[in-house]
């Protein structure tokens, strides 16, 4: 029964006006409910609750905070806005819908269809249009992992300023101290910070200023705020950071240091021309993401003891290997950390500093007037060091001046770009090292990557799907022994059979299921038999044979123990080892 036909049976209509409605929906395109309120007929409640009586189905009020992004996202933001329904809970493999429309065979064609392809089962509930539409809303603020601190910006933005771009500099600066562009720059920051962003992009984009976060690893949209504040908010932050407001021709860097939430926060600012205007980066320096302990860097059973033991000796390179982002600079300073003791001399040379740690002498890099690795190195040591840390081995002048350092006495750490360890020795070769240096220099290559680590309060208990069970047991199966070991050890501390955990999402971790990342690794031991390959064939081939010999764990098999003991999942270790060799 049509909704016009319940009102008439209500008698809060008659039919005449009946009619009217069904021919102004017909005429429209609207749906009868849709004139109903457009013509204020009834409230929008009263006419929902009739209509759930009718249909026999709840009404429900859910607020937004209480939906987790994870269950958000099982009907994608188009779907959920075009047939006006949109998931709300999940329980047990039953997903809880929303529906303004649950007669609507076309909106039940698609739930059909998005529960078979997620597989999940659904359970409708009315909800109220008005309901929908804040859901909706809630879906960007969601996704970015802040809740309050967006509203309040868009809020700002609603009270609203003149609206034109400012002209000339003079009138920009002035608008740059006041209250809403401070205020809302003051957010972001706040934002990025409390939802755990790495980075923060402001960028023009052609008719509107974007603002976007990093999140573990992946870059999130947007808030979209009016382009005619773009030249405000851009010098809002180069003030911040010390840079020059009217240059916004060329690049430039800064940092600055501001507290948010009882913590100091170091953010470091570079400016980029592009054709739409200037855009920002800022990194965010929180140091309780970068400057992990050395216990929460994910190193564990045989590579944990290597890494002390090799930390322990008086000389030799630990190189670090692994791309962009992979968490190697975290790495060495939670070693460098480890190391700061005083009558302990730790030197760095860093492009850029990062994190300033307390104890140790950090310099900073500055190709462009010529003090750049190999000279910061030269002048290193003559400085009497004991540690030496060098941010990146990236040309045959460094190379060999790291060896010489290591050779000379020294524990040298640096990265290098290879995508396992395997490939550090014939990369050393490659930038001209002698392999007669590199035995008796290189300690240990350690090669790692980042996974997300599953949130403790609500990760969820699974048995693997069969292939993957398959995949786990074949890793297992060739793993070394010791790999083996720990995995049997994890196992053993639980219920019998391999069981995996998968992401729920809980307010603890903002709804993505997920806390913080956590590496996982390979590290490869210089060893009698190791320095034997170097000087004989050091081919990738006799190196991985040796690695195998050393009962070198893998970063995938390292990974798949994370995932048997429920610290990861196996998405996110074969993710990140997709590229990896097979010992
Ligand atoms: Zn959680």
């Amino acid at each position: 029964m049509n909704i016009i036909q319940i009102l008439v049976q209500k008698n809060i209509i008659d039919k005449e006006k009946a009619g009217l409605l069904q021919e102004e929906a017909r005429s429209s395109g609207l749906k009868p409910e849709e004139v109903i309120l457009k013509e204020k007929i009834v409230a929008e409640d009263f006419l929902f609750q009739l209509k759930g009586e009718a249909l026999k189905m709840p009404l429900v009020q859910v607020a937004p905070k209480d939906i987790p992004l994870k269950v958000l996202e099982l009907i994608p933001e188009d779907s959920a806005k075009y047939y006006r329904m949109i998931p709300f809970a999940k329980q047990d493999g039953t997903l809880d819908i929303g529906m303004v429309y649950p007669e609507d065979p076309k909106a039940q064609e698609a739930l059909k269809f998005l529960a078979r392809q997620g597989n999940f089962s659904s359970r409708v509930s009315l909800i109220l249009p008005s309901t929908l539409d804040s859901l909706l809303r809630q879906y960007r603020t969601l996704k970015e992992g802040g809740t309050q601190a967006l509203q309040e910006l868009e809020e700002e933005i609603k009270r609203g300023w003149e609206d034109r771009a400012p002209s000339g500099l003079a009138e920009l600066q002035r608008l740059v101290e006041e209250a809403p562009i401070t205020k809302m720059v003051a957010v972001i920051l706040r934002n990025a910070v409390e939802g755990k962003a790495s980075d923060i992009h402001i960028e023009p984009t052609k008719d509107s200023l974007r603002v976007r976060f990093r999140l573990l690893g992946e870059l999130y949209s947007s808030l979209l705020l009016p382009k005619r504040i773009h030249g405000a908010i851009i010098s809002r932050v180069k003030i911040l950071a010390n840079l020059k407001i009217d240059e916004a021709r060329i690049p430039q860097d800064g940092r600055f240091s501001t507290t948010i939430d009882e913590k100091a926060i170091d953010f470091r600012v570079s400016t980029f021309p592009t054709a739409l205007g200037e855009k920002v980066a800022i990194r965010v320096l929180d140091p309780d993401v970068g400057l992990k302990s050395f216990e929460k860097l994910g190193l564990e059973g045989t590579n944990l003891s290597l890494v002390k033991e090799a930390i322990q000796r008086a000389f030799g390179l630990i190189l670090v290997t692994g791309p962009t982002g992979s968490g190697k600079t975290t790495t060495l300073y939670a070693i460098l950390r480890v190391l700061n003791k005083e009558g302990t001399n730790i030197v760095s040379l860093e492009d850029p500093v990062e994190y300033l740690i307390e104890g140790i002498n950090q310099s900073q890099v500055r190709p462009e007037i010529g003090y750049d690795f190999p000279q910061g190195l030269r002048q290193i040591l003559r400085q009497d060091p004991d540690v030496i840390m060098v941010g990146e081995v990236r040309d045959e002048e460094t190379a060999s001046l790291v060896i010489h350092s290591a050779l000379t006495g020294h524990i040298v750490f640096s990265t290098l770009h290879t995508n396992n360890v395997i490939g550090v020795i014939p990369r050393l070769l490659d930038m001209g090292v002698d392999r007669y240096l590199i035995s008796p220099s290189l300690a240990l290559a350690i090669s790692q990557r980042l996974v997300r680590r599953l949130c403790d309060r609500c990760k969820e208990k699974q048995d693997p799907a069969k292939g993957i069970a398959d995949l786990i047991e074949k890793e297992m199966e060739r793993a070394p022994l010791n790999v083996q070991k720990r995995a049997a050890l994890v196992l053993g501390a639980k219920e019998k059979g391999v069981s995996i955990f998968i992401p729920k999402g809980c307010k603890e971790c903002g709804g993505s299921g997920f806390s913080g990342r956590i590496g996982i690794f390979e590290i490869l031991k210089m060893t009698p038999e190791l320095q034997e390959i170097v000087l004989k064939d050091p081919s990738e081939t006799n190196i991985a044979k040796e690695a195998k010999r050393q009962g070198m764990a893998t970063m995938r098999q390292d990974g798949i123990v994370k995932v048997l003991d429920g610290v990861t999942t196996i998405e996110e270790v074969l993710r990140e080892t997709r590229e990896e060799h097979n010992l």
